[in-house]
């Protein structure tokens, strides 16, 4: 582990008198990290608040260390350049390839990790950003197979090799967040954090309520108006649960007048046009974390390229299992759309423009 220090806010407010009790409502760090290309916000609250919020910091940077594809001695880098043979890899990494295989599967391709050669001939991976031609992009797409991804030992063998196929190249940039929001409730549990605020670039996770006994306030911001990171298109009150969102409006370059965004469709090569301007997936933080926090990344780029139509097809097919989430979708056709758990948690944002529309269980088809 190392700490390149954080940026710290130093915000750390422990306001017990000397010698008395902590009052763990009063007691308060909030750190900024710069890291996995984004800024984060961690607050935390209790009497080891401070030890706990640099203990998350800790989790995101060895997580940055091992899993970032730009970071030269990282699992994934080394997997990279392997050529597709089996590489050692740790265990955060192979848990991270076996889910992402199965998100894959049930999201039938819409999200895969093996869309990194094409996200990189955009130019998403430097930001020398330019549009491919559809040549090579037809190439490049011959590559894109979650399936070719090869975990050779199987999950509880002693000397973890993994390989791709050859000349594929894998990004863990749609879900390398929520693993990281769901690896940090275990540290909540750890410092007996009573509630916390986790922000990480898009990726939220709230704990417990905010001091006053009311639910955390999460913005969703308003996908038309990117530059101003203060225009929402409204507000959940959460707590205990992740909510992660992923929007065309977060990463783009425009070429002659025309937008691109980062998150690919892996069926076409281009960036998704799929009417939607964003996806927040919600669920809770209470169980299964670690899972829950992955799956919502992984569930928000996905949905995004599937569109609304099939994000709540898949949204309706999930309720009856065991990892219920819920949605909020911002279109292109300035409509927000709320799933049912949700709809007595959202406001919308008077000042939006947005019309908002809450869909059933029954009603989703
Ligand atoms: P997110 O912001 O979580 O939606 O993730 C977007 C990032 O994931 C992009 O910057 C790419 O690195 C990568 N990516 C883009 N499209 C996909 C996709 N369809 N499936 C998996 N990863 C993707
Ligand atoms: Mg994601």
């Amino acid at each position: 582990m190392k700490r390149l220090t954080a940026y710290v806010l130093g915000i750390s407010l422990l306001l017990a008198g000397c010698g008395g009790p902590v009052d763990p409502d009063k007691a308060q760090e909030s750190i900024q990290v710069i890291a996995m290309d984004t800024a984060m916000l961690i607050t935390t609250y209790g009497e080891r608040s401070p030890a706990a919020a640099y203990a998350a910091e800790d989790i995101i940077r060895d997580l940055e260390d091992c899993l970032s594809r730009t970071i030269e001695t990282s699992d994934v880098s080394r997997l990279n350049a392997a050529g597709g043979e089996a590489v050692e890899v740790g265990e955060d990494l192979r848990f991270l390839l076996r889910e992402a295989a199965r998100l894959s599967a049930e999201t039938k391709g819409a999200f895969d990790i093996t869309v990194a050669p094409v996200a990189s001939a955009w130019g998403f991976t430097t930001d020398s950003f330019r549009v491919p031609s559809q040549e090579e992009l037809d190439t490049l797409l011959k590559l894109v197979d979650y399936s070719a991804v090869y975990d050779r030992d199987g999950p509880s063998a002693d000397s973890p090799a993994v390989s791709l196929g050859p000349g594929q190249s894998i990004d863990l940039g749609a879900i390398v967040k929520g693993y990281a929001a769901g690896k940090i409730v275990g540290i909540l549990r750890e410092y007996e954090v009573p509630r916390a605020n986790i922000n990480l670039g898009g990726n939220v996770l709230v704990w417990g309520s905010r001091p006053d006994g009311t639910p955390w306030r999460v913005g969703i911001q308003d996908p038309a108006r990117p530059d101003d990171k203060n225009a929402l298109a409204g507000v959940l009150e959460l707590t205990d649960s992740f909510a992660v969102t992923s929007g065309g409006y977060q990463r783009y370059f425009e070429e002659n007048g025309k937008r691109y965004h980062h998150i690919i469709n892996p069926a076409t090569g281009y960036p998704a046009d799929s009417g939607l301007a964003s996806v927040t997936v919600a669920a809770p933080a209470g169980s299964q974390a670690l899972w829950n926090g992955t799956m919502c990344d992984a569930y928000s780029t996905a949905l995004f390229v599937m569109g609304e139509e099939k994000a709540l097809d898949f949204w309706r097919d999930h309720q009856d299992g065991g990892s219920p989430f819920e949605l909020v979708l911002v279109t292109e056709d300035s409509r927000v759309i709320v799933t049912g758990g949700l709809a007595d948690r959202f406001t919308l944002d008077e000042n939006s423009g947005y019309t908002c529309e809450t869909v059933s269980y029954e009603t989703a088809s």
